[in-house]
């Protein structure tokens, strides 16, 4: 029996997009020469520098795929992938836009109000409006379904209730897309009764309470809302579509090129320490280099089946266990090989200490391994 294809066949065109690339390669080397920043691991997710993200949209690379009327700048998908992975690959501080631009941004465009898109897109492609995201719960995480937070019809809105957990960045963003309960559970249909919210960072009725990470870094917060008041026109999507809004975001958000390079810089580094004999050689790291080969060319094709509107949740799904596995062997070959100077044992260090999470957040692998069963038609 053939099996069904996972993943579209690779498709950057590099005469296509070499040019931008290349653009994309001088600005970062200008930025590097000029201090702007220090290359660093899982830089997507901890190096939030509102300054760096002005610096692209000035360039045109946020919201590249908006449309011109919304403010953007009417480019593929192809293209933002070329501009997110040279980012990626250089370590670029680009936490502050990056879920907003990557997941909020096709999401407004496909369940936004006009009023909505008028108000939030251009913001975005500007580089002044920040996003989080409101799913997980302190008893919820692979099983969104199983949210408690509520939201009430009242006067003019919704009022929301509950406990958000490992909001990244709620501390720092304008706003977050919240998913709660607006119906009571259905245990024929569990996925029914669930709606999406745009909730104001920080606003009345939402506390912000920090997570510290055992590194001592902040990114996570808990954000508890109290009869947090959403106006209805803050109301993301349809009432009780909250299920296939969340999941056709979920493609956007497992499928990126943040999925297999935030330790590309440690990768980088602990290739020319080798070459530079600073630490033993072994084909291990061979096989490294190739798997994050073959991944820019899997991302490249979900980015392509996104351009054509294709289903992307099994594909997304694959390009994730993949990728993040990848992320973490590099984070342990090198910390079995360290070596090298200071700045090479923080790259370690932070890479180590930041592991845990890549196959964790955006879903875990043993639930995305679910997903891929389905999509092979073995479940
Ligand atoms: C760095 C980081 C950033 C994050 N940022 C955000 C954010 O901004 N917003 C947000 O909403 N959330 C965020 N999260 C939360 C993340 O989405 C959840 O941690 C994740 O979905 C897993 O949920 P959980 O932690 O509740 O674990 P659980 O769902 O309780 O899972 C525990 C274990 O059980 C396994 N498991 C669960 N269900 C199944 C199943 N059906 N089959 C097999 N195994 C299963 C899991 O794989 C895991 O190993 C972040 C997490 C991390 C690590």
């Amino acid at each position: 029996m053939a099996l069904p294809r996972l993943v579209p066949p690779a498709v950057v065109d590099p005469a296509q997009t070499g040019a931008l690339r290349a653009e994309v390669r001088a600005y970062l080397a200008e930025q590097l020469a000029a201090g702007t920043f220090t290359p660093c691991v899982d830089a997507w997710l901890t190096q939030w520098d509102e300054d760096f993200t002005a610096g692209l949209a000035a360039r045109g690379w946020l919201g590249m795929t908006v449309p011109i009327e919304y403010g953007g700048h009417g480019r593929s998908f192809v293209e933002r992938f070329v501009v997110t992975e040279e980012l990626l690959a250089a370590g670029a501080p680009v936490a502050a836009h990056w879920i907003a631009d990557r997941q909020i941004v096709p999401a407004l465009l496909k369940y936004g109000t006009e009023a909505q898109k008028l108000h939030f897109l251009p913001r975005i492609a500007r580089g002044e409006c920040f996003f989080g995201i409101g799913m997980s719960e302190p008893d919820s995480g692979s099983d969104l379904a199983s949210v408690r937070t509520r939201a009430h019809r009242v006067e003019g809105g919704w009022s929301l209730s509950g406990t958000k957990v490992w909001t990244s960045g709620a501390h720092l963003a304008h706003a977050f897309i919240v998913l709660a309960r607006t119906a009571p559970v259905d245990p024929a249909h569990r996925h029914a009764g669930l709606s999406q919210f745009i909730v104001d960072l920080p606003g009345p009725g939402v506390e912000i309470r920090p997570i510290i990470s055992m590194n001592g870094a902040h990114h996570f917060n808990e954000v508890i809302l109290d009869q947090a008041f959403v106006p209805d026109d803050m109301v993301f999507g349809e009432i009780g579509d909250g299920w296939q809004q969340v999941t056709s975001e979920l493609s956007f958000e497992r499928s990126g090129p943040e999925r297999f390079l935030s330790t590309f810089v440690l990768l980088a580094a602990t290739t020319e320490n080798m070459a530079a004999q600073r630490i033993s050689r072994d084909a291990s790291l061979g096989r490294l280099v190739a798997r994050i080969a073959g991944l820019h060319q899997m991302s490249a094709a979900v980015a392509a089946g996104l351009q054509r509107h294709d289903p992307a949740d099994i594909p997304a799904a694959v390009v994730k266990v993949l990728g993040t596995t990848t992320e973490g062997d590099i984070a342990d070959f090198a910390d079995l090989h360290a070596g090298g100077d200071s700045q090479y044992a923080d790259l370690v260090r932070a890479a180590v200490d930041q592991r845990p999470g890549f196959t964790l957040r955006g879903g875990t692998n043993e639930v995305l391994r679910g997903v891929i069963a389905r999509g092979l038609g073995l479940r």
